[in-house]
């Protein structure tokens, strides 16, 4: 991996910050954009720009092409089995959301379970605490084995046919452990009920087969895998498209208006209501060919060195806790915290040395107090982190608790 060849297509990279050189260690909140992103964004508005599907003119025609053509390259990124599988929409909030409301919430009654883990984004909480808030069901936290994955073996205790969706992070955004999905969908499966997947922070790091891992649907968004804001997908398997409800109406997702009822599309269309972001479809599909072309293997290994050498380095360091010591591989990230230093003080330490860390409860309160704190530091790494930069990070490390004692 050329790593100084990577880094010239990511711009931004090249400038300093307080006098010292950028380290970008914020990966998880948002990656950055390669040129080859932006300029796809930027050629489609210089050259194809016009609204999608409704049009017969080439603009619209050449438009829609770019549109529909980016659903193809989703699907076949995630080896979806059909095109229409891939519902684009905001990001992974709005594709949780449109699963809670539009996939589960038709199928739930009151005493009827959820289950999920204490490690879930609020993106994956909070919609589901709002459905069974509206139908009476209940919602439950699975066990989880001292590596932080689901603790498969003490699951037998619930009681089968109540369990309507298991609705899981593929990899947490706060400890990088990946979770079995292969063995979560056999176990979900096997009682009758659905896989729901939030992959917004596994899809910048592996590879992911929606069909080898037998999810339901899986969620993600494009800015947290080099491409625009404002653009996600949802993965929602064709079995599922029957029973599951648009939950926004309006122009575009109908087939036939009546004066007092409506026919919709099929899907994927009848999920996509009003004008899509187009360019931003664009980016997402051009941040899959930048993807593609390095490949997820170079990339996996270059980040799992990083993520080591950060690991080692901060363990190294007395008084500083690192939070994912028993996961084992953490992909992207590492949690930690500076005894006796607030995150955001420390946070604003690092970025005087030009560090851009994230600090808080990383949308996660319930794992926060699980892990006993009410925040973290968070440093994530991406494709086009070096080595070098983890070596400063290590080093401004303990010149910030020693600048705290
Ligand atoms: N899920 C996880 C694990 C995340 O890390 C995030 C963002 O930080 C989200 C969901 C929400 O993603 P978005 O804000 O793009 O909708």
């Amino acid at each position: 991996m050329d790593i100084q060849h990577i880094r010239e297509l990511f711009p931004i990279l090249n400038q300093e910050i307080n006098g010292e050189p950028l380290i970008y260690f914020d990966n998880a909140a948002t990656s950055q954009t390669p040129i080859s992103v932006v300029d796809a964004m930027v050629a489609y508005y210089q050259t194809d720009n016009a609204n999608i599907h409704r049009g017969v003119h080439a603009l619209a025609e050449r438009a829609t092409q770019a549109y529909e053509g980016t659903r193809q390259k989703v699907a076949q990124w995630l080896n979806a089995q059909h095109t229409e599988e891939i519902i684009f929409n905001r990001g992974t909030t709005e594709g949780l959301n449109f699963l809670a409301q539009g996939l589960v919430e038709p199928q739930l009654n009151e005493g009827d379970l959820i289950l999920t883990t204490k490690l879930e984004h609020h993106s994956n909480l909070v919609p589901w605490q709002e459905v069974c808030q509206r139908t009476g069901a209940s919602l439950e936290f699975l066990p989880l084995s001292a590596d932080w994955t689901v603790d498969l073996p003490s699951l037998d205790k619930y009681d089968d046919s109540s369990i309507k969706a298991l609705v899981i992070h593929h990899v947490s955004n706060v400890l990088g452990v990946e979770q079995s999905l292969q063995a979560l969908s056999n176990w979900a499966h096997e009682r009758g009920a659905l896989l729901i997947v939030d992959g917004a922070q596994a899809v910048p790091h592996l590879p992911v087969d929606v069909q080898q891992l037998g999810v339901d649907a899986y969620c993600f968004s494009g800015h947290k895998m080099y491409g625009p804001t404002g653009i996600g997908a949802v993965y929602l398997k064709a079995s599922h498209h029957e029973t599951t409800q648009p939950v926004q109406f309006g122009g575009e997702m109908i087939h036939y208006v009546g004066d007092l009822a409506s026919d919709y599309k099929q899907a994927p269309w009848k999920f996509e209501a009003g004008t899509m972001p187009i360019s931003q479809v664009v980016g997402l599909g051009a941040a899959i060919d930048f993807i593609a072309d390095i490949g997820y293997a170079t990339i996996g290994d270059h980040e799992s060195k990083l993520v080591a050498k950060l690991c080692q380095g901060l363990d190294h360091l007395d008084g500083v806790t690192r939070l994912n010591q028993n996961v084992q591989a953490p992909h992207g990230l590492v949690s930690f915290n500076i005894d006796g230093v607030h995150p955001h003080d420390a946070a604003t330490a690092y970025d005087l040395e030009g560090i851009a860390v994230r600090a808080g409860h990383h949308c996660a309160q319930p794992l926060m107090r699980v892990l006993d704190t009410p925040a973290t530091l968070r440093a994530s790494v991406g494709m086009y982190n070096t080595l070098e930069e983890v070596e400063r990070f290590i080093e401004v490390t303990e010149k910030v608790r020693d600048f705290f004692k």
